[in-house]
């Protein structure tokens, strides 16, 4: 058997050469990092619960309209995505007071914002992706004006979804990070969601009690990194309320 190309490793995936023109296949892997990969470790079944999450969160997000890069989920732990020009940017939707924002403007963290905030960082491992503008963006060529209204158009999209889907189910949605890709179209370009959705890229509070369901449990020590994910799997049916977990097979009787 061919053994496949590697396109690209990152800190939690792994991007393929696809089976067919234009495509990649996204494995999810079980490394959790945190401060710009200082902290590290490896969390059986996160990239399971992960490929899992993230397929669900596309898929919706594709029924309703929001263009993105999933096509399908090959096994447990790889889906098939579009190729895309990736856009060097993270892009940070804020609803509640938070993490860097919160750290850097002296805001209490559950602070109610009056209108979500977009904030825009440089893919840059090397500088800690440090927060820029949207003069920075253009002057420095990393998109055009129309993709940075495409970009936050976007993110608004994904924010009432996302918003509203977690509300459903008792969790309030803090922030969340997305990526954005280029996809060519004939004569025509556009810009798609792609990367990952899941608790890895977003802030996941428990309405009710407050608890952390996100990556900040793994950040600061909150305590069972995994045992967080299951939660929101199964909240959102992802994962079956009963019985299923993802650390092994299940007798059935
Ligand atoms: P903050 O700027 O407060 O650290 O992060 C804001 C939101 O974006 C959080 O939900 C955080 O998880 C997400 N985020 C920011 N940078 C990254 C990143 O490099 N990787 C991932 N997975 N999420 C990020």
């Amino acid at each position: 058997m061919a053994r496949r190309r590697m396109i690209y490793e990152g800190k939690a995936k792994i991007l393929y050469e696809g089976p067919e023109p234009d495509t990649l296949i996204q494995y999810f892997k079980d490394d959790a990092t945190a401060f710009n990969a200082e902290k590290h470790a490896v969390i059986e079944g996160k990239g399971v619960l992960n490929n899992r999450m993230s397929e669900f969160f596309m898929t919706g997000l594709s029924q309703i309209g929001v263009p993105n890069h999933f096509i399908r989920r090959l096994n447990m732990r790889e889906q098939l995505v579009r190729m895309v020009e990736i856009i060097p940017l993270e892009v940070v939707v804020r609803n509640v007071a938070a993490g860097s924002m919160a750290k850097r403007l002296g805001m209490n963290e559950g602070t109610e914002l009056p209108r979500p905030i977009i904030e825009f960082y440089l893919k840059d491992d090397a500088l800690g992706d440090p927060m820029v503008t949207e003069e920075h963006i253009i002057a420095f060529n990393w998109a055009s004006q129309q993709d940075i209204d495409d970009m936050i158009a976007l993110a608004l999209r994904v924010n009432d979804y996302m918003s509203g889907l977690m509300y459903g189910v008792g969790i309030k949605l803090v922030d969340f990070k997305i990526e954005v890709g280029r996809v060519f179209e004939g004569d025509f370009q556009r810009l798609i969601v792609a990367d990952e959705i899941s608790p890895d890229s977003c802030r996941l509070w428990d309405i009710q009690s407050g608890r952390k369901l996100d990556k900040d449990v793994f950040r600061h020590e909150l305590g069972d990194l995994s045992e967080a994910y299951t939660e929101v799997a199964r909240r959102l049916g992802v994962l079956p309320r009963n019985g299923a977990t993802t650390k092994g097979p299940k007798l059935v009787q």
